[in-house]
């Protein structure tokens, strides 16, 4: 028997190694499924030890073992190193006692040393070998045929575990893998969406005052839903102009100016309710849509964006026009009401700016 056994690992011993721990089974926790085939293969064989050994680096650990007062030996001492030399065959020593070249393990059953030992190799679907499943006695025997056929059926049933075992691990990774190539789909199409939000904000709102710009005003007038609150309720068209702004600009420059700007925004948007529409429609001359609302009530939102830009924390005084006009649900609002608010700023102009000016066309002659 000596010449058979290597003192040195085979070379093969890193791929041996590789495939035992492709089951991450060893230094789990017991579990019944491999304590049963020690039970069976005790009972089968009559004797009062058995054990499911895996070799891994340099010790032998059991997964499952009974009448065995230890959890791992070293490697070493392992006599299942010897039977997992040979993988395709049974190793049976009838009485260990009459063999020298074998290890004398520490191990005991019922406080005896070890005198009998059957193992057969456990070997993964390419052929290395894992462990093994043994039976172990305190005193010599054999095994009947029957019995190590017995053992080779137990072995198989142990390989159909661990195999199920790793196509378990397998599944999960590949469920995990999923769900994270999932969630980086989703992290790309959110971000993707924050893009178009952005992009749709920039290309709907003037970048100097927040406010929407011409092109959201164009949009607002091909949908549907808006022009239909429209043609429900009166509403107001307010037409603002900043009064001798490129004044403002040509005495305090541009940056001043822009800041002025921002100023007009901020009276307007602090004056109206969430559902008008104020838009930066040229460079000093916004567009202010009151849905549901009469000219009386407008006319106070005008005076309060006036009066707040009068106030407004700037190093000179800025005054601005304002022209309103009523929009009736019967009628086109774009073209006529914008022409009569133009007419009324206009007029705002002509009588000596920083005034609110009402268009007083009669309804009818619209
Ligand atoms: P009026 O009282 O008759 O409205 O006189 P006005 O000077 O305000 O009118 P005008 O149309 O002659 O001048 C508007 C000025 O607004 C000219 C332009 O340089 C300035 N302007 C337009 N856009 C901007 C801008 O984004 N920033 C700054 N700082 N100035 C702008
Ligand atoms: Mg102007
Ligand atoms: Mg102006």
């Amino acid at each position: 028997m000596s010449a058979a056994y290597p003192l040195l690992p085979p070379p093969d011993e890193t791929r041996r190694q590789a495939a035992l721990d492709a089951y991450a089974v060893v230094d789990t926790v017991p579990e019944q499924a491999y304590d049963d085939i020690v039970r069976l293969a005790v009972t089968l064989c009559d004797v009062p030890a058995a054990a499911i050994s895996l070799i891994d680096h340099d010790r032998q650990w059991f997964k499952a073992q009974i009448g065995l007062d230890a959890r791992q030996t070293a490697r070493s001492e392992a006599i299942c190193e010897r039977a997992i030399q040979q993988p395709d065959r049974v190793l049976v020593i009838e009485d260990l006692q009459a063999q020298t070249e074998v290890p004398r393990p520490a191990i005991k059953i019922d406080g005896d040393p070890l005198r009998f030992y059957a193992g057969v190799p456990l070997l993964s679907p390419d052929g290395q070998a894992l462990g093994t499943v043994c039976v172990l006695d305190n005193k010599p025997r054999t095994l009947t045929t029957a019995q190590i056929e017995g053992l080779e059926v137990l072995a198989r049933q142990t390989q159909h575990l661990l195999e199920l075992r790793r196509y378990a691990m397998e599944q999960r990774r590949l469920l995990s893998e999923r769900e994270a190539f999932a969630q980086r789909l989703e992290d790309a199409r959110a971000d993707l969406q924050r893009r178009n939000d952005l992009l749709q904000h920039s290309a709907t709102h003037d970048a100097l005052t927040g406010l929407l710009n011409r092109a959201a005003l164009a949009q607002l007038r091909e949908n549907p839903d808006a022009m239909l609150q429209l043609q429900k309720a009166p509403y107001t068209l307010m037409l603002l102009d900043v009064d001798h702004f490129k004044e403002v600009n040509d005495r305090h420059g541009h940056l001043l100016g822009d800041r002025a700007l921002r100023a007009v925004a901020d009276a307007v948007a602090a004056s109206i309710r969430e559902h008008d529409v104020a838009v930066r429609y040229g460079g000093e001359e916004f567009l202010i849509l009151l849905p549901e609302t009469r000219l009386a009530a407008a006319v106070q939102v005008a005076e309060r964006i006036r009066q707040r830009i009068a106030l407004a924390p700037l190093p000179f005084s800025l005054t601005v026009s304002i022209g309103l006009a009523a929009g009736e649900p019967t009628r086109d609002w774009s073209e006529q009401v914008f022409d009569r608010a133009d007419q009324a700023l206009y007029k705002a102009k002509s009588t000596g700016r920083n005034r609110v000016v009402v268009d007083d066309t009669p309804l009818h002659h619209a």
